[in-house]
């Protein structure tokens, strides 16, 4: 059981993201010496300015690892059967280890089955039902390509020592990005997991028995303090952005650092957990600087997997 702390501890999702980057440098750099360079083509289509953001920093997050990267930008119009031609030659290249398609894609194409036509191998974002199916089915081990955002979670977990065997979780949220993956991953770990979603009766009862509550639901603050179990460890996955006077209050009264940064942006981030909530908590991801961390830390180190697979290397 996880124990009652006046002090919650704070889930340093940043320091985390660090250690594994700096981890997967030192090993890109060992491939390189060995002969081979780790390479991820990003496929980002139009100009919706949020993914050109989160693919800027994943192609500069490579370069400072080592890993080789390659931007291939189609316009809007791009048809289905165009972007499938791309990823047919992004699969049969020897250079290219991974291959991220950013989401969303322009409503015409045909989503589900642009990401089936990425082949396995090298399916870094781990959405493929090959690599689903490894991750349900429990095998793959390290090997495994899984999604990230879930994969970053279990990171923060065992190396802040949480304890997860035995333990009873709580996801909120059943999106294929989030909500499932980390369900699975939990009762791989052997925690007891019970996933909620927006049909759950009686949602605080459930949460209240968490000693593990993942929140991945899309809605500023919805955890409150009265759903949460004292001492529990709370996983924010949320990132909503708000821009009212009135949240800001409510979310984070007194708060100066926020509300510079709210004057300053017009906005600020809070999760899907109220942070007074966080106080009743044992430890908890912040947002920013929890889960959000991790993602693209995984990507890398999802990259470097794909990569030492498919030269059948340790
Ligand atoms: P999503 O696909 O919209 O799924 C949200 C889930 O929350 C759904 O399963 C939904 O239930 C459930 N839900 C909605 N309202 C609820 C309610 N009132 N009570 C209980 N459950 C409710 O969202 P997502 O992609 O998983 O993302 C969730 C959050 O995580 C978002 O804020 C997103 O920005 C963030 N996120 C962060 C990262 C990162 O840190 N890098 C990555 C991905 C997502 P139903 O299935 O019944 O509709």
């Amino acid at each position: 059981m996880s124990s009652s702390s006046p002090t919650p501890r704070v889930l340093d999702g940043i320091a985390i993201a660090n250690d594994i980057k700096a981890e997967v440098a030192l090993e890109v750099a060992a491939a390189r010496k060995a002969g081979y360079t780790p390479g991820l083509a990003v496929v980002l289509v139009g100009e919706v300015p949020a993914s050109q953001i989160y693919v800027r920093s994943k192609v500069k997050t490579c370069a400072e690892l080592g890993i080789y990267s390659e931007m291939i930008t189609p316009p809007d119009s791009i048809t289905t059967d165009e972007l499938l031609a791309i990823v047919a030659s992004l699969n049969a290249r020897d250079d290219i280890d991974g291959i991220l398609i950013q989401l969303p894609l322009p409503a015409h194409v045909d989503t589900p089955r642009l990401l089936d036509s990425v082949t396995p191998e090298k399916d870094v974002d781990g959405f493929h039902p090959v690599n689903v199916g490894r991750l349900l089915s429990g095998t793959g081990g390290d090997d495994l390509l899984a999604p990230c955002t879930p994969a970053g979670i279990m990171q923060i977990l065992r190396r802040s020592d949480i304890p997860i065997s035995g333990r009873n979780a709580v996801v909120i949220g059943r999106s294929n990005i989030v909500g499932k993956p980390i369900a699975a991953m939990l009762i791989n770990a052997s925690a007891t997991v019970t996933v909620c979603h927006s049909r759950t009766h009686d949602l605080a009862t459930i949460t209240r028995a968490a000693d593990i509550l993942v929140a991945a639901i899309g809605r500023p603050g919805f955890v409150t303090r009265d759903m949460v179990r004292p001492g529990a460890t709370l996983i924010d996955v949320g990132i909503n952005r708000i821009t009212g006077e009135a949240e800001l209050e409510q979310f984070f009264p007194g708060d100066a650092a926020r509300r510079a940064t709210f004057t300053k942006r017009g906005s600020t981030v809070v999760g899907d957990i109220d942070p007074a909530a966080f106080a009743v908590g044992g430890a908890f991801t912040p947002v920013p600087g929890g889960v959000g961390a991790l993602t693209i830390a995984m990507l890398m180190k999802n990259t470097l997997t794909a990569a030492r697979v498919r030269r059948g290397r340790k």
